[in-house]
């Protein structure tokens, strides 16, 4: 058995937009209510209490306010355990000498949903082609929510649990499902062996020489955002005119990690319906991206085109591929090959005669100085990746490892000598 994650777009009916966010206003009042009864409790008696004190009241609430009771007491206990995750890794963090913020009250229009842990209380309807429905509640009151999408592990897979999630004033079903291993798997069309570099300049280059172009959608949207921001700037803080450009802007946001997400998951699966063998390098985006700010004691140097590279990277979304990379060769029974990048160091080995020619990052072309050989840059490095996957353990240390224990040795002959001649 298997986890997998779907998450369908709902297109709720006007009432039942209206009746998800009184839904959502109510979870929210209870997070709230949960918030201020720890917090009153622990200043007037000086006692803290528990998630199963808080879980233990709920049918009290529920006999007083009727309202509560369609939501499910499932979803209700959710709830409070989302708050007591909270002060969990609030008391980790406080432990842990860092400086975390108390659990704060939310409001109603930023809480943003409500999750039941279990298959009761909600049904997903897959009918048709592209489309089903979602069933929450029960009874006569049940909603039947129209969403788009269908998940691909057909019916053997088992919905386990549902989040229900608003997102800019649009409804999502955040389900995850119990899959059988066979309903997970992809079917393979070729079976190459690649290379991959990932990278800016172009999104990925192959050994072969292809390369998949950088789309760099947040730079595109860069001009856009900024001037929604200047309007903003000349709005009255509050107003209507804020709110909506305030709205634009996030949405705007929003259709940039679609676009992102949806080609890195083209792209994703497109490399593992048609390899057999992927080879790259170990990713280390978090290297790549220092913080530009710098510290107090130690200011960043080039602020500005440091933060720009950042975005860039960022934006290319290498880690996420990475992760699509490695479930999706999985499912297609593709070998992905992760070299070790300080080992085998792709960008500054020569594929032709592995020797190593250091390069700084603007030298876009790699010229051997050993062996002559002439290459892009990226091109050369994907050629490196490959061949160390295809000679697995020789390939990274195979020439240059040799040569240290040899230094080691020569280095303890010379310090016998004078203790030798001492004794003499
Ligand atoms: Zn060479």
């Amino acid at each position: 058995m298997d986890w997998r994650k779907v998450t369908f777009k709902l297109y709720p009916r006007v009432r039942e937009a209206e009746r998800l966010t009184a839904w959502v206003r109510l979870h929210c009042e209870l997070y709230n209510g949960a918030l201020q009864e720890r917090i009153e409790a622990y200043r007037k008696a000086g006692k803290s209490i528990s998630y199963y004190d808080q879980q233990n009241v709920l049918p009290q609430i529920k006999a007083a306010r009727p309202e509560f009771v369609e939501l499910g007491s499932h979803a209700l206990q959710q709830t409070l355990r989302r708050l007591d995750l909270a002060f969990q890794a609030f008391f980790r963090r406080l432990k842990a000498g860092q400086t975390p913020g108390f659990p704060r009250f939310k409001a109603s229009e930023r809480f943003s949903g409500f999750c039941y842990p279990d298959p009761a209380g909600w049904k997903l309807h897959q009918q048709g082609q592209r489309g089903g429905t979602l069933r929450l509640g029960s009874g006569q009151d049940a909603m039947a929510i129209r969403l788009r999408g269908q998940h691909r592990f057909g019916a053997q897979a088992k919905p386990n649990d549902l989040t229900i999630m608003r997102k800019n004033g649009q409804w999502f079903a955040c389900v995850s499902l119990r899959v059988p291993e066979t309903a997970c798997a992809r079917a393979r069309s070729d079976h190459q062996h690649r290379g991959v570099d990932f990278g800016l300049t172009d999104w990925a280059t192959f050994d072969n020489g292809q390369t998949i172009a950088n789309p760099r959608w947040t730079r595109n949207q860069l001009a856009r955002l900024a001037d929604l921001q200047r309007q903003r700037a000349k709005k009255r803080k509050g107003s209507v005119r804020t709110k909506r450009l305030t709205h634009q802007a996030a949405r705007r946001h929003e259709r940039v990690g679609n676009l992102r997400r949806e080609f890195l998951h083209q792209a994703t699966t497109r490399l593992v319906t048609t390899c057999a063998l992927i080879a790259t390098e170990e990713l280390q985006t978090k290297n790549m991206s220092h913080l530009a700010r710098g510290t107090m004691q130690k200011p960043g140097r080039m602020v500005q085109q440091k933060a720009g590279l950042n975005r860039e990277i960022l934006s290319a979304g290498l880690g996420m591929a990475h992760q699509m990379l490695a479930y999706k060769a999985v499912e297609a029974g593709t070998r992905l090959h992760r070299s070790n990048t300080r080992q085998l160091k792709p960008s500054q080995r020569c594929s032709g005669c592995w020797e190593i020619v250091p390069k700084t990052l603007a030298q876009r072309v790699h010229v051997c100085p050993h062996c002559g050989h002439t290459m892009p840059r990226d091109h050369n490095s994907a050629l490196v990746v490959l061949i160390d996957a295809h000679t697995p353990g020789t390939g990274v240390a195979a020439r240059p490892k040799p040569l240290a224990p040899q230094r080691a040795k020569s280095k303890s002959v010379t310090r016998e000598t004078p203790t030798t001649s001492l004794r003499l």
